[in-house]
């Protein structure tokens, strides 16, 4: 994540609606790919210092979920991180205590709009399932059915056809914690569920097609594999003695796809943490997608720096996982397939531009 900064010079976060300093609006434009600081100019529209012209996303204004801007000139209510979602937390319930469906909604939000925030960094074309039937992403946020205190139709986080679904109670520090600890889980994040589910969306309708995509078994091995006996053989007997040998987590064992997943998922991690320390000062370089050594390289040292930290605060590590020479391999493959992709997302641009 980069550093931005308000018009009266005070330092100001992605997560922002206003500036702690002046007060000043902020929104999110994912055009430039920076939060910046608004006015408001009546009939709906800000402006900002540089002369864009923008809109409150919908569910900025509706439900103070989001925190992203609309170009004025755009058709769409909903800014471009919202327009991937298809179904919402019930915002409508109401009864004693906080809204949680609300906390879990906008925490669920957050998470999305960073890992959106990467992609469009990397310039990654990304396009919803309202736009592209086909091929494009929607996002269902889903909560368990309940009847009496009893769970009678639980959801599963996953991916399925274009549609990645996010249980939202995922969302409850609580309920995590808790299913890290029955799945004997390392690390277990909102942005995490993000990133692994959509690696899985992302191999299914665009990278299968990539020319890369043929040394795919190489790398993780046999896609074809039966999924469903590979999991619960997995969930029965527990991943191999060895695992850290070649899987950068446990679950990555239990599917090729799943440790695509998973090493896809460590990918944006790194790329967004090197991104951040090194706005910091804390590295030399910006993480790099075609010198992947480079970035293991400085991630290593980094990943020291952040647990000895965590261990100094009383917190558990912050990445509590070993990229062994092998994982290394994966997630080389992993850089390779974004830097084909986003070459041909590129080359489909420029060609484009000359017809
Ligand atoms: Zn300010
Ligand atoms: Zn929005
Ligand atoms: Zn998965």
């Amino acid at each position: 994540m980069k550093r931005f900064y308000c018009d009266c010079g005070a330092e100001i976060f992605f997560e922002n609606q206003h500036c702690g300093k002046c007060g000043r609006t902020l929104g999110f434009d994912s055009h430039s790919n920076k939060i910046i600081p608004i006015e408001y100019r009546g009939h709906e529209y800000y402006v900002s210092k540089a002369g864009g012209s923008y809109r409150l996303c919908g569910n900025w204004i509706d439900f103070n979920t989001c925190n992203w801007l609309v170009p004025r000139e755009k058709p769409h209510r909903l800014c471009f991180a919202c327009r991937f979602n298809r179904t919402i937390p019930d915002q409508t319930k109401s009864g004693i205590g906080p809204p949680k469906n609300f906390f879990r909604w906008y925490r669920l939000e957050e998470a999305k709009r960073r890992l959106f925030y990467t992609l469009l960094g990397m310039k990654f074309r990304l396009i919803s399932g309202w736009d592209d039937k086909e091929n494009g992403l929607l996002f269902d946020f889903m909560e368990d059915q309940e009847s009496e205190g009893q769970i009678v139709n639980s959801v599963t986080t996953g991916y399925l056809a274009g549609i990645i679904t996010i249980n939202s109670k995922e969302a409850d520090d609580v309920e995590r914690v808790q299913a890290r600890s029955v799945l004997n889980e390392r690390q277990r994040t909102i942005v995490g569920h993000f990133r692994h589910e959509l690696g899985h969306y992302c191999w299914d309708k665009i990278f299968c097609h990539l020319p890369v995509a043929a040394f795919f078994e190489n790398v993780f091995g046999e896609a074809n594999l039966n999924y469903q006996d590979s999991i619960d053989q997995y969930y029965k007997k527990g991943p191999p003695k060895n695992w850290h040998d070649g899987f950068i987590s446990a679950y990555a064992s239990s599917h090729p796809s799943e440790d695509w997943a998973e090493t896809w998922n460590h990918f944006l991690l790194i790329y967004d943490c090197l991104e951040t320390a090194y706005e910091f000062g804390l590295t030399s370089a910006y993480p790099s997608i075609t010198d992947l050594s480079r970035s293991v390289l400085m991630w290593r040292e980094l990943a020291v720096t952040l647990n000895q930290l965590n261990r100094s605060i009383g917190l558990n590590d912050a990445y509590p996982f070993i990229i062994t020479r092998r994982v290394e391999e994966k997630l080389r493959y992993v850089a390779a397939v974004i830097n084909e992709y986003i070459n041909s997302v590129a080359a489909v641009a420029a060609r484009s531009k000359t017809v």
